[in-house]
């Protein structure tokens, strides 16, 4: 391209004008020699410019513009040079998709994007063997429609994709798989699936084996008991001497039971997603006799137990499990209040659910504990735990509780003032109250 086409384009109309002056100083007519001039420049101005539209309109995607003269010729060159630019951004862009497209088509992990709505739009080939998609029958089909398993139409709808889900794959019920969500863009979603049939395994294989273990140490455990417990029971006619090791030995092997009995319970837990028997519990009954073993177990330690419920709120679930949970909570308080220390038990419902607040004037716990404090066998500090009885057991229970009943477990401790557990329930759960009361 001529960089200096305005001098050009300058000298070719002072050239016109003064051809069209000479032929008027030979002829006597200036005026007309310069309309006629300037006429006909018009017309092969006129004449270029269709032949840039009619090439505009009509062109091969690699066919090149008119050659021109002037002006015309510098217009159609810059044309031809941005129709080039335009299809190498082009090419390099295509090289790069098709690149993009070629390495998610091998991947073993299925990707698929979804619209705004959860419409499919994309998969790779992978989608097809873990979620039975069909390409191209299946686009624009709502994801949930292929998908059908109630628990990923209950995850895609939450909009809660912090975690993933994991459920048997609708091809095959032996695969098991794993989702993870992604937002992105304008509320479009990006969905991975990986194959976690073998950790699933593992991990059944685990589960099973501790349940196992529980249960086959159960039995010759009782029997041991029974035995020391006959034995104490007659220490004096055979060796007094023996009392102290033989208590003990008793006192031990009841810590034992409690611990197999925890590992059952958690097994049990996990083995299910949803408590079988998801009832109405009345949640004020189930706080009083927890209140009552609560003030047995707290004994001579003078300690005020208070209860603060609002009666008409019920929970729907599993009386057991719930016993279980909150009884953990209110009796961890017992254990870690000093004597003379207050323990308050809260129940209520609001817009964002309902709520069991266990809050006490005990020991508290550090910062940095909290996180893992629902951890099996976590122990904030092992001597503390020895002189209690406890398993570390509890409050992992009390977290799997709460996740099979759409809720979670908030802890808020600071050390030496006393701690809140505090367990929150999603609306979802809840039975409405209609009265509300208060009883303490
Ligand atoms: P444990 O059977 O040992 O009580 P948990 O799982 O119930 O096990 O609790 C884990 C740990 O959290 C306990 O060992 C204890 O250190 C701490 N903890 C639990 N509840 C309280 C509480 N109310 N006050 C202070 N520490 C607590």
């Amino acid at each position: 391209m001529n960089p200096n086409w305005h001098g050009t384009l300058i000298r070719h109309l002072l050239l016109l004008i003064t051809g069209c002056l000479f032929i008027g100083l030979i002829s006597g007519y200036y005026g007309w020699s310069l309309v006629v001039g300037l006429g006909l420049y018009l017309g092969w101005t006129l004449k270029q410019l269709l032949r840039l539209h009619d090439w505009l309109r009509n062109h091969q995607p690699d066919e090149a513009p008119p050659d021109g003269y002037g002006l015309w010729g510098e217009v159609f060159d810059s044309i031809y040079h941005l129709q080039r630019r335009d299809q190498r951004v082009r090419g390099r862009l295509q090289a790069v998709i098709d690149r993009v497209q070629e390495s998610t088509a091998a991947l073993k992990d299925a990707v698929v994007m979804l619209d705004s709505h959860g419409d499919l739009e994309w998969w790779n080939r992978a989608a097809e063997t873990l979620l039975g998609l069909k390409t191209p029958q299946d686009s624009g089909q709502p994801v949930s429609n292929l998908v059908r398993h109630p628990r990923f139409k209950e995850y895609f709808d939450n909009g809660n994709y912090a975690e993933p889900l994991e459920i048997p794959s609708p091809v095959n019920d032996h695969l098991r798989i794993q989702l993870y969500i992604t937002r992105y863009g304008n509320n479009e979603h990006l969905m991975l699936v990986r194959d976690v049939t073998r950790l699933h395994h593992l991990e059944q294989m685990r589960k099973d084996f501790i349940a196992n273990v529980s249960h086959e140490l159960r039995t010759p455990l009782t029997v041991i008991c029974g035995y020391l417990e006959t034995l104490l029971d007659n220490v004096d006619d055979v060796n007094p001497r023996w009392k102290r090791p033989l208590s003990q030995m008793q006192q031990q092997g009841e810590r034992m039971q409690t611990l197999l009995n925890d590992l059952l319970l958690l097994a049990k837990l996990e083995a299910t997603d949803y408590p079988s028997d998801n009832q109405p519990v009345p949640i004020d009954a189930l706080l009083r006799s927890i209140k009552g073993d609560a003030q047995a177990l707290s004994g001579q330690r003078n300690q005020t137990i208070t209860l603060d419920i609002d009666t008409h709120v019920a929970l729907k679930g599993s009386e057991a499990e719930l016993r279980s949970a909150f009884s953990n909570l209110v009796f961890n308080a017992v254990k870690y209040t000093p004597d003379g220390g207050t323990i308050r038990i809260r129940w209520w419902a609001d817009h964002l659910g309902a709520h069991l607040s266990v809050q006490d004037s005990g020991v508290g716990i550090d910062n940095k504990h909290l996180p893992r404090l629902t951890e099996r066998f976590y122990r904030v500090d092992s001597s503390r735990n020895a002189s209690t009885g406890g398993t570390g057991l509890g409050l992992a229970i009390v977290k799997h509780v709460l996740l099979r009943h759409h809720g979670h477990l908030d802890i808020s401790s600071v050390l030496g003032h006393g701690s809140t557990f505090t367990c929150q329930f999603d609306p979802v759960q809840v039975i409405k109250p209609r009265i509300s009361a208060s009883v303490s």
